[in-house]
């Protein structure tokens, strides 16, 4: 572990797991680069070194992962998780930044944002253009979390969000929804909880959600229940679902996150496909590849419906509901 400052008071500690805001590459336009090179080290130290604003907050870092986030498992939240146990449990730790990549951040903030049941704030960023990039906009938003995050512990606020291009987004429904722009983030719906301006001043803050409850003991299994996303389009005859439930570890697949149509309606062949496999134990919950509106439950529907969560996001709740931890805007 790097300590920045011996300072006692309030310290914000940095989690590095990776991704582009580690990233490095020849090309300076950022079109080829390769995520999770730098330490956090590193990245904190270029930050930390160059804003006079930073130098009253003390800030250590420590290394979980170091993997681009397209890659995410259940073994680095693991890692994740007895991290952030370890770190939280320091008095003198007032504040977690993650850093992490931007492909599958929604899921862990999700997760995060299910699982914790602490007092103390956790702020999740990340960068669309890797560190060498002359677009680099890794440092500016690791800036920001840690303002927020120091903000936030002076506060007294607690909760998982995500500090992204100037804007705070609730952990629990944020989302990537543009692939190439560095504002790559929304809410899902959601106002952001806060913005950050370019002289680093926080403004139009509200309040934090309330962290999910607990349930940190789930992630110590070996293997979470085995949930599979599975799309609805054009000509989806069910195949691949059958094609799940004939292979030899069929058994293995305890859910099925659908990314429908719409409001979440199913190709008649899917719906036939998923009925068989709802006869064999598999859960079913309904979700939407729409980007915006979500689907509600409504009388008569077969199945679960997953409220304005993602397919993704939804493919985390219905795991963590197989192991006895129900998420809220689940609605059946
Ligand atoms: N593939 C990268 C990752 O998720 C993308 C990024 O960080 O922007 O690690």
């Amino acid at each position: 572990m790097n300590v920045k400052s011996p300072m006692a008071v309030a310290k914000v500690v940095v989690l590095g797991t990776g991704g582009t805001i580690a990233g490095t590459g020849t090309d300076q336009k950022a079109l080829t680069y390769q995520a999770a090179q730098l330490g956090v080290d590193e990245v904190v130290e270029q930050v930390t070194s160059a804003a006079a604003d930073l130098a009253g907050i003390p800030v250590e870092s420590l290394q979980v992962a170091q993997i681009d986030s397209k890659d995410m498992d259940w073994s680095v939240w693991q890692d994740l998780a007895r991290a952030l146990q370890a770190e939280l449990a320091r008095e003198e730790v007032g504040a977690i930044v993650i850093t992490h990549g931007t492909d599958t951040l929604e899921e862990t903030a999700f997760l995060l944002d299910r699982l914790l049941d602490v007092s103390k704030p956790i702020v999740l960023t990340a960068a669309m253009r890797p560190a060498t990039s002359d677009e680099a906009d890794g440092p500016r938003n690791l800036h920001d979390a840690l303002r927020v995050a120091h903000a936030a512990a002076r506060q007294g606020q607690a909760g998982v969000v995500v500090v992204m291009a100037g804007k705070v987004w609730p952990g629990r429904s944020v989302r990537k929804v543009q692939s190439c722009q560095i504002d790559a983030f929304d809410g899902g719906g959601c106002a952001p909880l806060g913005l950050i301006t370019d002289s680093g001043a926080i403004t139009d803050t509200k309040d934090w959600p309330t962290p999910g409850g607990g349930g940190w003991a789930c992630l110590m299994a070996d293997q979470p229940p085995r949930v599979e996303i599975v799309t609805s389009h054009a000509g989806a005859d069910g195949w691949v679902v059958d094609a799940l439930l004939a292979q030899p570890l069929a058994g293995e697949l305890k859910g099925l996150v659908v990314a429908g149509t719409g409001h979440g309606t199913i190709h008649r062949g899917l719906v036939r496909a998923l009925l068989a496999a709802e006869e064999r134990g598999v859960r079913i919950w309904r979700s939407t590849r729409v980007a915006y509106g979500g689907v509600d439950f409504r009388e008569g529907d077969r199945w679960p419906a997953a409220g304005t969560l993602t397919p993704a996001q939804v493919r985390v709740a219905l795991m963590l509901d197989l192991m006895g931890i129900p998420s809220a805007g689940i609605r059946a």
